[in-house]
């Protein structure tokens, strides 16, 4: 009997165990291993920052679902992995020592870099959590007037909520913004194209902001952010009342000196999600060094990929299961101006736009659907 160790319990790791557990669970013993005994369903924040959700709608009993999979839970926070010895140090409630594995998932999702931005803990806010969405949205509540920023900082891979967020605050201060009390501004540190991995959706996309009467500023690598005021690189400042912005993403440092990673802390593998220059183990979703947008369903279809190469391992044979590196993703504008996107980061020839109500629609059904099956 192989032990097959998941280390985090985010999107990657939710959907490796259920499908190791569907295809192997019977022979093998499957561990994951988290800090939060919840998952967060992290699509579903900025629909909980506008009141459209309940935080018990986006988050699910992971430990509980894990036990309905036959999966083992073990609260805890992998300290430090040790690879020739094939084991994990751990701390936490569950477990405080060591842990053996035959395979080994990382699954360990992005670190916010908050301190990469001097001023960001004090002067901005994110909606990267329940608790940090549900601040924002009361920030929001209070706003009567001004200016609010949205954007993404340098190295911060997340333009949906970004983008879905300016939306949002169109939808809510719609009057406002056409007698001109509230201003609505999105900033991204390149271009859209660069937010979105190489895919060229300017023209829909600013389009679409226009029409909603938002501005958007390209080319401004925030520096600092000091009381009311973003500061870049080239020199823009740029006031504000309020702010809101995605930090910027790492990797976890505690395994640079494992030779796995790349400068951010990434994890290096090859299309097959297994990790360069260490046996037996996978990584998949945000802790992996592939370009472009960080995506929840790359998450997914990494682990899918993950857990196939592992069973094929586990049956003595060589990994087959291929990742491909794509963008398919929808921007909820609330209302007409939704996109749908497929894009191939690795194949620029494959590019896909859609747009209309239905989209935002889509989303909503399919991000319900994900949160019930996997309750
Ligand atoms: C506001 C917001 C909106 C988004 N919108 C979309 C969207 O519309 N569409 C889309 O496709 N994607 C979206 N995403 C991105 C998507 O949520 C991520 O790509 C996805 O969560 C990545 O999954 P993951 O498993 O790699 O990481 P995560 O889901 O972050 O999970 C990481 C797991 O690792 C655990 N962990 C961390 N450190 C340790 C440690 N030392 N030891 C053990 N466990 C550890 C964490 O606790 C967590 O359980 C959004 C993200 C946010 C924040």
């Amino acid at each position: 009997m192989a032990n097959i160790l998941i280390l985090g319990g985010g999107f990657g790791g939710l959907v490796a165990a259920e499908h190791l557990a569907a295809s192997v669970g019977s022979d093998h013993q499957i561990t994951l291993v988290a800090p939060n005994r919840k998952f967060t369903f992290y699509p579903g924040l900025v629909q909980l920052a506008f009141g459209r959700v309940d935080p018990e709608d986006i988050t699910i009993d992971l430990e509980a679902k894990l036990r309905d999979l036959g999966v083992r839970y073990i609260q805890g926070e992998m300290i430090h992995i040790h690879p020739v010895r094939r084991r994990v140090e751990i701390a936490g409630e569950d477990l405080n020592g060591e842990i053996g594995y035959d395979y080994l998932v990382l699954a360990l999702g992005r670190r916010l870099a908050t301190e990469k931005v001097p001023g960001f803990f004090e002067n901005a806010q994110h909606l990267l959590g329940v608790k940090a969405a549900m601040k924002f949205g009361k920030l929001v509540d209070d706003f009567h007037e001004g200016r609010i920023i949205v954007g993404l900082c340098p190295d911060a891979r997340l333009p949906v909520p970004v983008c879905e967020t300016a939306f949002a605050l169109a939808r809510r201060f719609e009057d406002e913004m056409k007698d001109g009390t509230v201003r609505v501004s999105v900033v991204f540190p390149e271009s859209l194209e660069a937010a979105f991995g190489g895919a060229s959706l300017h023209k829909e996309l600013e389009a679409a902001f226009e029409r909603n009467r938002i501005d958007v500023h390209y080319d401004i690598p925030i520096r600092e952010i000091s009381f009311n005021q973003i500061r870049s690189d080239q020199g823009h400042e740029i006031d504000c009342d309020l702010l809101m912005l995605v930090p910027p993403f790492r990797g976890n440092a505690s395994l640079r000196d494992l030779g796995i990673t790349d400068e951010s802390d990434f994890v290096k593998v090859n299309g097959f999600m297994r990790v360069h220059e260490m046996d037996r183990t996978y990584a998949v979703g945000d802790i992996v060094a592939f370009s472009g947008p960080k995506l929840a369903h790359m998450a997914v279809r990494q682990a899918e990929v993950a857990a196939a190469n592992i069973v094929s391992e586990l049956n003595g044979k060589a990994p087959e299961s291929e990742y491909y590196h794509e963008i398919a993703t929808i921007i909820d504008a609330v209302g007409p101006d939704s996109i749908y996107l497929h894009y191939g980061i690795w194949d620029e020839s494959l590019y896909r736009l859609k747009k209309g109500r239905f989209w935002g629609w889509a989303k909503d059904a399919h991000d319900a659907m994900w949160r019930t099956r996997h309750r």
